[in-house]
């Protein structure tokens, strides 16, 4: 039962719980006197996608997937914590000023706990779990271990991915998630299987059963290999997949789902971009015996809009994309496939981008950036991973970009996707591939990008990434300071000087140089005063969209 902290109530507002029939009258419940503030943190954007291009099986399968999205949503909050439930009724019938923000609040953290916060409470005084509700509450790791030591024939079921930890007589028994929450999952496999009826898409009915199945047995490497073969306008992700929210021990994975459509002409132009990836090899601005034409074998991506999330890719911050699956066996025999969400990316550009834009840009320049500026340049930061070295050879020896580079190595691969992103489109733009409006938005739309990159700290590699970006850029001219303080780019040096950080970065990986690295960061890891400045301006924008889905409503 949910218990009250004194010292977070005597600090917190508190708020009165309206009577509810005959129940007893529960203690108030204490939420964070700041609650409509973080509430705010998070804006409202209605997720619309065009789905008129789908067969009428495909639209009756999504209204079936609809549905099982719902039900792993529920299977999701068991997993964060058991006594959701209870907590969702109470604050039910929370009333007073800051009842809907703490109930808008409690929907988007799915529990008491801020995701924001490293899951500091905002309701209440409870301390998160740290195994969420997959272990029993009390369970430390000492004693897991201590049993597994114990009894060594439990370690596959108690460490599986698919396991919960309960205590029975005095045991701690390993319980599969199809059993666990057999009820919903009986359910939401009878959803997937009427939505594999409907489609006419046999790569998608054949993921479909095969997930079902999973649902119930546990097994979900068959599904995961279809998964893989997908070949469907609709693009279905439905299962246990990341094992963040098992902070105790990162074995167990969290149901989510995401239901996607895919635009014809969104694919068009990612298969003509595809295509290009041979000419861009042969463009990079590195000596030739440095190019790597034979790279290929790359995952697949593809780039879609999503119709409707649940469960743990629905909780806190949208993701922008996901990269999946991740059983090694499967990426091994399949490679692993990236997903961008198109209409998530849009949605965040105008909540978060054009504001961050309005403050850092001179302001007769703030209208010069554009969506497709942004979309683009992330598509080809994603491609631009497949370009330049990769496998290398020093004096003979066989090795790799990552293992010389070391800690350094993903702050200079995110440097040189960012950077050779823009020269592919300026390279591709040359030969007509990309729209003129693109290119002339590019400057002033990855200048406030920078920014967006930077406002969480820059101490991650990406951070890392964007100080290097910022200031190389700023010390060519490419961008200057204006007397207000705010950052102008010159599209006349921009493209050269971006064709030069392509050069630096690349020949770092090029010739596996840990101390070119080194001597990168150190020139320009460190932000500028004028850039810290803008970014304290920073703080009141959004940190994210709460993102409202038509679907969800119900579709028939
Ligand atoms: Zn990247």
């Amino acid at each position: 039962m949910w218990r009250i902290g004194t010292l977070a109530a005597a600090l917190a507002m508190t708020l009165a719980c309206a009577p509810r029939g005959a129940a007893p009258p529960a203690a108030p419940l204490s939420v964070v006197p700041d609650i409509v503030a973080r509430r705010a943190q998070f804006v409202q954007k209605v997720l619309d996608a065009e789905v008129s291009h789908l067969s009428p099986g495909d639209r009756l399968a999504l209204a079936r997937l609809a549905e099982a999205a719902e039900t792993i949503d529920q299977v999701y909050r068991l997993q964060v914590w058991g006594g959701n439930a209870a907590l969702a009724t109470r604050l039910d019938a929370l009333t007073g000023p800051e009842a809907v923000a703490a109930r808008d609040y409690y929907r988007i953290m799915y529990g008491p706990w801020d995701r924001l916060r490293d899951f500091e409470p905002f309701i209440g005084d409870r301390p998160r779990p740290r195994g969420a509700g997959f272990y029993p509450e009390d369970l430390t790791a000492a004693e897991l271990e201590a049993w597994l030591q114990a009894h060594p024939e439990d370690r596959p079921s108690c460490t599986s991915i698919t396991t919960v930890i309960r205590r029975q007589d005095g045991r701690l028994v390993a319980v599969p998630y199809s059993q666990a929450y057999r009820e919903l999952l009986t359910q939401a496999a009878e959803k997937l299987r009427a939505a594999a009826a409907a489609t006419d898409n046999a790569s998608l009915k054949r993921f479909l059963v095969l997930r079902a199945a999973a649902f119930l047995s546990d097994d979900y490497y068959e599904s995961d290999l279809a998964w893989m073969d997908l070949d469907s306008l609709l693009e279905v992700v439905i299962g246990p997949y990341e094992t963040y929210e098992d902070t105790l021990f990162g074995y167990k994975a969290s149901f989510e789902a995401f239901l996607c459509v895919a635009q014809p002409e969104d694919s068009a132009a990612l298969e003509r971009y595809k295509k290009q990836l041979p000419f861009l090899e042969e463009s990079l601005p590195i000596p030739e015996e440095h190019r790597n034409l034979r790279r290929g074998g790359e995952s697949p991506i593809r780039v879609v809009d999503e119709l409707l999330s649940a469960g743990d890719a629905r909780a806190g911050v949208q993701t922008l994309a996901f990269n999946l699956p991740n059983d090694e066996r499967v990426r091994e025999a399949k490679g692993s496939k990236k997903v961008l969400l198109k209409n998530i990316m849009r949605a965040k550009y105008e909540a978060i981008l054009e504001p961050i834009a309005a403050l850092v840009l001179p302001t007769d320049d703030v209208d010069r950036i554009s969506f497709d500026a942004y979309f683009d340049h992330i598509l080809f930061h994603e491609l631009s991973h497949a370009l330049g070295p990769g496998r290398i050879t020093l004096a003979g020896r066989q090795t790799e970009v990552r293992l010389e580079l070391k800690e350094l190595h993903s702050a200079i691969e995110e440097a040189k996707a960012d950077v050779l992103g823009v020269f592919s489109l300026y390279a591709l733009a040359d030969k007509g591939e990309i729209a003129p409006e693109v290119i002339a938005a590019q400057p002033w739309t990855f200048t406030a990008g920078l920014f967006r990159s930077a406002r969480f700290g820059t101490t991650d590699a990406h951070g890392l990434a964007v100080l290097i970006q910022t200031n190389y850029l700023l010390d060519k001219g490419a961008i200057e300071i204006t007397p207000e303080g705010r950052f102008r780019p010159l599209p006349d040096r921009f493209a050269a000087a971006i064709r030069e950080l392509a050069h630096e970065l690349l020949m770092v990986e090029a010739l596996g140089s840990y101390d070119g690295a080194r001597d990168l960061v150190q020139r320009y890891g460190t932000p500028r005063p004028e850039m810290t400045a803008l970014l304290a301006k920073l703080v009141a924008i959004p940190v994210d969209i709460d993102p409202v889905y038509p679907l969800a409503s119900g579709v028939s």
